[in-house]
């Protein structure tokens, strides 16, 4: 059991001064010394968090407990940018980088009372579906450290899973904050593309990716994401009006559709399976109307999401060059040689393979045969799930096709893991929001997990009943 399994619960605590900031920090960081063996943290920041726990602790005795998150002791990725302090996305091309700003997202938390403890491991520029792709060595799954924790965000839902802060802070391009929630048993969410600034997190995919918390409980998830919201000059693809509509009232009966293709998809396993079919099931006990409807593009998700993303990375990674930024290698005779011996030597193998791939998609011969037929499939996908929208209030499906593998295990089939990513990249090509929670049986070491889907900027719709979803209907 965690010490605090929502914010609410800390908060309540905190008040009735049954623990101080400074004591929970300290306790967190003994659980980062006790779970080492994960290796979860890439940098503890343990002198500035037990300063800024005292000074909330002192403003609290003069009694000021001010902000959305006084006191909340969060972990944040390393591919979010935190001023004066290293960040890496997990790559030795930015070995030694060091943050010359806040993103915009850290700063919202920071300014409404949070703490921020450390930053995790991840797949090396969120590349990955099992943390195995750092510079630093893979995370380990705290369940049992044989097993990957999920991916990229392994370090963020491990670093909750082992107790070592309240919640973590991600990204999710394609299910990075889902996946690993799902393979921790914890709740992970990303919001409606647009919805928080990506001012300072180092890019992926820029049209895919958005920043999400894991924590154990909805609540808590959302009411970050709720922090981190809002239009950002630094980032002109955040919304204007992002919608606060909380059309979700307690008991309200809802309709909810599953994809035909979901239940019949091959490679998911049966107990997965079996699982949202209960699921599906419970939802209809508890009164709400559930259809199946179809969906002709399921197997065209990964395809389209692997071109596109790909064809992001090879750019947004040119950027890494040697000159501007991190390693630069000591054995070149010539500029252009600097470039390609710094980049052979700064990339790993799954990064450098989606840089190969991503190139060629956008190449001159292969432009119109992949890159614009990825994305004109993007739009059809879109059109499809928002006209299942106007029907519908959510979409459920499974998170994960799969429980988590032994470490290792998909070192020689990157298509293996890529295949895995099936049910969550579909969010990312349309820009929907979508929360994972986990399922049912408590005393399984690895619990199913499912999403909740909704239109895009009806967020905060979406989170109230996943909360109601998560405290009514799973318990
Ligand atoms: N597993 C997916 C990928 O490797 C998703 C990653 C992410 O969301 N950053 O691209």
């Amino acid at each position: 059991m965690p010490k605090y399994s929502s914010y609410t619960e800390f908060i309540t605590a905190y008040k009735k001064e049954e623990i101080s900031c400074e004591a929970l920090v300290q306790y967190y960081l003994s659980k980062i010394e006790e779970s080492k063996e994960y290796n979860i943290y890439i940098e503890v920041y343990a002198k500035e968090a037990l300063a800024r726990a005292k000074a909330l602790d002192d403003e609290a005795k003069r009694g000021e407990i001010k902000g959305e998150l006084f006191g909340a002791i969060l972990s944040i990725k390393d591919n979010i940018c935190y001023k004066g302090k290293g960040v890496t996305a997990s790559s030795k091309i930015l070995e030694g980088f060091n943050s010359t700003y806040t993103a915009t997202a850290i700063q919202k938390l920071i300014d409404e009372g949070a703490i921020i403890i450390g930053r995790t491991n991840c797949d090396e520029f969120g590349m990955g579906s099992d943390n195995s792709h750092s510079v630093y060595g893979p995370v380990k799954n705290p369940i049992d450290p044989e097993y990957v924790p999920g991916g990229s965000s392994g370090g963020c839902a491990a670093s909750v899973l082992a107790d070592t802060c309240l919640a973590s802070i991600g990204t999710d391009t394609g299910g990075s904050i889902r996946q690993p929630a799902a393979f921790c048993n914890l709740v992970g969410a990303k919001p409606s593309y647009g919805q928080i600034s990506r001012y300072g997190i180092i890019a992926y995919a820029s049209s895919f990716d958005q920043v999400g918390a894991i924590s154990h409980e909805v609540s808590t998830v959302s009411k970050l994401i709720e922090v981190m919201s809002g239009p950002d000059t630094m980032d002109p693809t955040t919304v204007q009006h992002a919608s606060i509509d909380r059309k979700s009232p307690s008991d309200r009966k809802v309709k909810i559709a599953y994809l035909d293709s979901t239940l019949s998809s091959e490679g998911i396993d049966p107990i997965i399976r079996d699982d949202f079919s209960k699921l599906l099931d419970t939802f209809k006990k508890d009164g709400h109307t559930v259809e199946a409807v179809s969906f002709e593009y399921t197997d065209l998700l990964v395809p389209t999401y692997y071109v596109l993303t790909t064809a992001e990375a090879s750019s947004n990674l040119s950027r890494y060059d040697g000159v501007r930024y991190g390693h630069q290698s000591n054995d070149a005779a010539s500029l252009e040689e600097l470039y390609t011996q710094s980049r052979s030597e700064g990339f790993g193998i799954e990064v450098k393979r989606r840089i190969m791939l991503g190139t060629f998609v956008l190449s001159a011969s292969y432009y119109d045969a992949y890159y614009t037929k990825a994305q004109k499939v993007r739009r059809m996908i879109k059109d499809r799930m928002l006209e299942i929208f106007q029907d519908y209030d959510y979409v459920v499906l499974p998170t994960s096709p799969v429980f988590p593998w032994k470490i290792g295990s998909h070192d020689q089939d990157p298509t293996a893991s890529y295949l895995a990513d099936i049910f969550t990249v579909l969010t990312n090509l349309f820009g929907g929001p979508s929360v994972s929670i986990p399922l049912f049986d408590e005393s399984k070491r690895f619990r199913s997990s499912f999403q909740i889907l909704s239109s895009p900027h009806l967020d905060y719709d979406l989170f109230a009943f996943a909360e109601r979803v998560q405290n009514k209907i799973l318990h």
